[in-house]
């Protein structure tokens, strides 16, 4: 915009000289809209491509994100060795197919899979391809066995229905979109920011391919209450013999591969009988960079044999029932890298002292007295909190600023941290959130710390504030 195009090419080909690209007019041209007739130097091309990406925020000051945004130098050098290993092509590399049965076996034994049952899985690029799979099993399942019992299913008319409460993450909506089912969702409220159990039955019908409980919200960190969905769900059951069987599906994106760790006595997997399928990201607190996710089903019985395709395999036939094809083996094998290398407590040692730092920082911004804590990183390492109404500083001085402003405050000094407004239910209180991670060292939180007392001093004084009136989405919400 603010260079004509000879100007804006005399800017690329400044930038070109100066990091030393021969001195040939094509060799200077950085291609943003076509290619460039000839090639340049691997060194020269690395070098402008690290330029570029120079400017773009840190990811260990990234607060935002799930993601797992440090590995270990040896896992970064063994996954740059495999990025060339297709993960599907399982006749080629069959000690990658091993390795990815053992990531799915030892999820299935930290879920607790039924020792009597037939569990099956797979790797997939994150949750949400494992949340599409979870979904297509329940409804293939669902119509299978309405179909059985007489119930329409061909018109579509009602179309069939998940239940899910409205802090769901957008990948179940793509999944209704996508297989056009209705996605139901039961409010949250402010006071409450999961599935509200005194209601999620009057939600469910005969057209319900299952419920999904969020073992972690993406809003909050909130836990859903599985133990008290799954008696819901066994009642229902008992009760209601001439519907399809009500099952549960476990979208454990965030705490899948945590509260196994953390809590381990807390019962919200296979052990409760109609939790029939259970998925997670392995780039969340399974420590391994994106993108892996996991999917697991307690039994051949809850994924149909049409979901099922083979492959060939060593001469032989392999199921696969991934929806993505050829992708890099390289992730999973970071995954079964960390597994191998932390061990369970390994993995326990460093989500509690993620949790640690968490509730180190829940606490000071719990103390700043000017909020209402969601959160304060006491069971998922996740600080959620709205500012109070009417706040004030211990001075007595009012907050004029809003959460928004604070966001921009924290971003001055390299910290990304959103503010949004809580899903349906709950849609008037924006939160800010905090997500702490395995590369958040304890110096790094406490100059978190320093520098959020800070911002919250500079707003104090500040007299310019630009975000009044901004409403809607801001920042990273995911
Ligand atoms: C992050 C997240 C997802 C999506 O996971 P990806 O691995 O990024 O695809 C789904 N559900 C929940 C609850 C999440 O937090």
């Amino acid at each position: 915009m603010l260079y004509g195009e000879r100007n804006k090419q005399r800017l690329h080909h400044a930038r070109g000289l100066a990091i030393g690209i021969g001195q040939k007019k094509h060799q200077l041209e950085i291609p943003k809209y076509k290619l460039n007739k000839l090639s340049m130097p691997s060194e020269a091309a690395k070098g402008l491509i690290e330029s570029l990406l120079l400017d773009e925020g840190n990811s260990r000051m990234n607060m935002a994100t799930f993601c797992q945004t440090h590995m270990e130098k040896a896992a970064t050098e063994l996954m740059a060795e495999t990025l060339d290993k297709n993960a599907i092509d399982k006749s080629e590399y069959p000690q990658t197919a091993e390795l990815e049965n053992r990531c799915v076996n030892i999820l299935a034994d930290l879920w607790h899979a039924p020792k009597e049952g037939e569990y099956l899985g797979t790797s997939t690029v994150g949750s949400s391809e494992a949340c599409m799979l979870a979904g297509m099993a329940m409804k293939f399942r669902w119509r299978n066995q309405a179909r059985e019992m007489g119930i329409d299913v061909e018109t579509l008319k009602p179309r069939p229905n998940l239940v899910i409460s409205s802090a769901y993450q957008v990948c179940w909506e793509k999944f209704c979109v996508y297989w056009d089912v209705e996605l139901r969702t039961v409010p949250v409220t402010k006071d409450k920011l999961s599935l509200d159990l005194d209601h999620v039955l009057d939600y469910v019908d005969d057209h319900t391919i299952g419920i999904v409980g969020i073992q972690g919200t993406t809003y909050s960190g909130d836990y859903d209450n599985i133990k008290g969905l799954n008696a819901l769900v066994e009642e229902y059951n008992r009760t209601h013999t001439d519907r399809p069987q009500l099952v549960i599906h476990i979208d454990g994106a965030c705490g899948g591969m945590l509260t196994p760790f953390t809590e381990p006595e807390l019962q919200w997997d296979f052990r409760l009988p109609n939790v029939v399928s259970i998925s997670t990201s392995g780039h969340k607190y399974g420590l391994t960079y994106p993108g892996v996710g996991w999917i697991i089903w307690r039994d051949r019985e809850y994924l149909p044999e049409e979901l099922i395709f083979e492959v060939s395999y060593l001469g032989g036939e392999m199921p696969t029932m991934a929806i993505n094809f050829s992708r890099s083996a390289s992730q999973i094998v970071g995954q079964y890298y960390n597994f191998l290398r932390l061990g369970w407590e390994g993995y326990k040692l460093t989500h509690l002292k993620t949790q640690e730092n968490a509730s180190m920082i829940g606490d000071a911004i719990a103390e700043s007295g000017l909020f209402d804590m969601y959160n304060q990183g006491k069971r998922t390492p996740i600080v959620c909190y709205t500012l109070k109404k009417d706040a004030k500083y211990s001075d007595g001085t009012p907050v004029v600023w809003n959460l928004y402003d604070l966001s921009d405050r924290l971003q001055m000094h390299g910290w990304q941290v959103p503010a949004y407004p809580l899903p349906e239910g709950a849609e008037d209180v924006t939160v800010q959130r905090i997500v702490c991670r395995a590369d958040l060292t304890f110096t790094l939180t406490e100059a978190f710390i320093n520098d959020f007392q800070q911002c919250l001093e500079d707003l104090k004084e500040a007299h310019i504030l630009c975000n009044e009136k901004k409403s809607g989405r801001y920042g990273f919400t995911y």
